[in-house]
Order: structure tokens, then sequence, then C-alpha cells
């Protein structure tokens, strides 16, 4: 497709809603087509009609791996090049450490980490023929400190970081670049649930967030914009917070 030789093209997994639909925003303000994948349909068609026409929805569940090469041939097949791919989908479930059972803790695993290693090694292959590219991962301030009640998610994002880096040193020296955001607490329907139910939690989040304030999905969608960017062109291998202070908060 022609458009795709004028444009750069990128992958927003979870672009239907909160911190991946502000990503996919920054991104198609900044001309960058940009494919949202998700599971439900209503939510990306919804984010579509708003990001308007750089924005194109590929309904997908990252969880089954099996469907990822396939996604990814389709994505090629029609824009002939990936350039960004922001590995955002992701979920969280709160309980205590006893309670959680081994489906539930493979389910997050595979969601938030297995996923990201199957859509980073078929979009990689494809990065290595133009030498170029940059991979984003959306880590969390749970691999940044020990919190409760998350144990999968946590182990998820923990690894995430060390992806991130093991990645960076072994392809940065073939064109692309492997950095990641660690949001702090940033308002969306994932932390809504997290803790408008625990008031305690969330004195904790606010006694330890110098900012004072909870983040907005935009502010991690800046973020991934400049780290996309050329602007970016010498960094890789970071894990960047966008926290308002809280990963070194007292
Ligand atoms: P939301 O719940 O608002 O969005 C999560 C997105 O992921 C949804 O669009 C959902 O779409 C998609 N998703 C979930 N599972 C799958 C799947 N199996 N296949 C495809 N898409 C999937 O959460 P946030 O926007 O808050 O979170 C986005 C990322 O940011 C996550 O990785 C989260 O861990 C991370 N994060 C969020 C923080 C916050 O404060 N909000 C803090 C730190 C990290 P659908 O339902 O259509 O599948």
């Amino acid at each position: 497709m022609s458009i795709a030789n004028q444009k750069r093209v990128a992958i927003v997994t979870g672009g239907g809603s909160g911190i991946g639909l502000a990503i996919a925003e920054k991104f198609t303000t900044n001309k960058i087509l940009t494919i949202i994948v998700g599971r439900d349909e209503e939510k990306l068609k919804k984010a579509k009609e708003k990001l308007g026409e750089c924005c194109f929805a590929m309904p997908c569940d990252v969880s089954k791996l099996d469907c990822i090469p396939e996604l990814i041939k389709n994505i090629i097949d029609k824009f002939g090049q990936i350039d960004i791919l922001v590995n955002n989908a992701g979920i969280n479930m709160k309980k205590e450490f006893t309670e959680v059972t081994d489906e539930e803790f493979q389910k997050i695993i595979t969601t938030n980490l297995c996923s990201v290693f199957a859509m980073s090694r078929e979009v990689v292959k494809e990065m290595l023929k133009k030498e170029s590219g940059s991979i984003i991962h959306i880590s969390s301030m749970a691999a940044q400190y020990g919190l409760p009640k998350v144990i999968a998610y946590s182990a998820s994002k923990t690894a995430i970081d060390g992806m991130t880096r093991a990645m960076a040193v072994e392809l940065s020296p073939k064109g692309i670049r492997i950095n990641a955001i660690a949001p702090g607490f940033i308002e969306t329907e994932m932390t809504a649930k997290a803790l408008n139910t625990d008031p305690e939690r969330k004195q904790k989040v606010f006694g330890r967030t110098p900012m004072g304030y909870m983040g907005k999905p935009d502010d991690i969608g800046e973020a991934a914009l400049f780290l996309a960017s050329d602007a970016a062109k010498y960094i890789t291998g970071v894990v960047l917070p966008v926290d308002g202070g809280n990963s070194i908060g007292f």
C-alpha cells in the first residue's frame, strides 16, 4: 500500500481504551498510521471513529498466542511495514496471595508477558529487514517496588523490564530500539477498579506521589510519541517512569 511508503506504521495493542487509546491518539494526530488491536470489536470501532482515517482496527485476543503470526502477516500484507510497536494490552487482578489459582496466575502472565514476547518476535522479524524500528513495552510501578495483592501482575511487569534490557542489547546493534514506559497511577478503568474500592491503597498512592495527583493517559501518550520518534534515537533499553515521582517518593 503506497500510504505506508509515506507514513510510519505503528501497532498499539489495547489501543481501544485507556492508555493505549491515548497513545494511538498521539500517533494519529502526528500522522502515524496506527493499527489498534483488542478483543472488543465495538470498543475498537468507537476508537477508530474518534481517531479518524489514520487509524485502523484489527480485532485480536493477544493471549491467543497462535493468532499473533497471522495478525502480523495481515498487517504486513495490508500496510507493507511496521515501524513502531507498543505492547500496551494488559490485565490486572487484585487478590490475596493465597487465593490466586494457577489458572488466574497463568492468564495474567500469558496476556501481559507471553503476548508481548510473541508480538515482539513477529514484529522484529519484519523490522530486521529494514534494520530499523522502535518497540515500547508498558511496564508498571509494580515492577519498581512491592505492591501487595497483585502477585501475577507484578511478576509479569517485572519480567517486562528484564525483557526490555535483554531485547535492547540484542536488537539495538541491528537498528531496533527497545524501551519501556512505567506509568505511575493513571486515571483509567484499570486504576478505578483497583483504587476506588480501596481507600487505604488510594491514600498510599497519593502519599508517595510528590506531584500529588494522578496522571492522565495523555501523559503516557506524550512519552510514547517521544520514544517512538527520532528525538529519542540514542535512547534504548530504558524503563522510563512517567509517574509524578511516585517511584522515587518517600
Ligand atoms: P484498560 O483496562 O483501560 O485497557 C487495557 C486494554 O488492553 C484494553 O483496551 C483491552 O481491550 C486490552 N486488552 C486486554 N487484554 C487483551 C487481550 N487479551 N488481547 C487484546 N487486547 C487486550 O487499562 P489501562 O489503559 O490502564 O492499561 C494499559 C496498560 O498500562 C496495561 O499494560 C497496564 O498494565 C499498564 N498500566 C496501567 C496503569 C494505570 O495506572 N492505569 C499503571 C501502570 C501500568 P479489550 O478489552 O478490547 O481486549
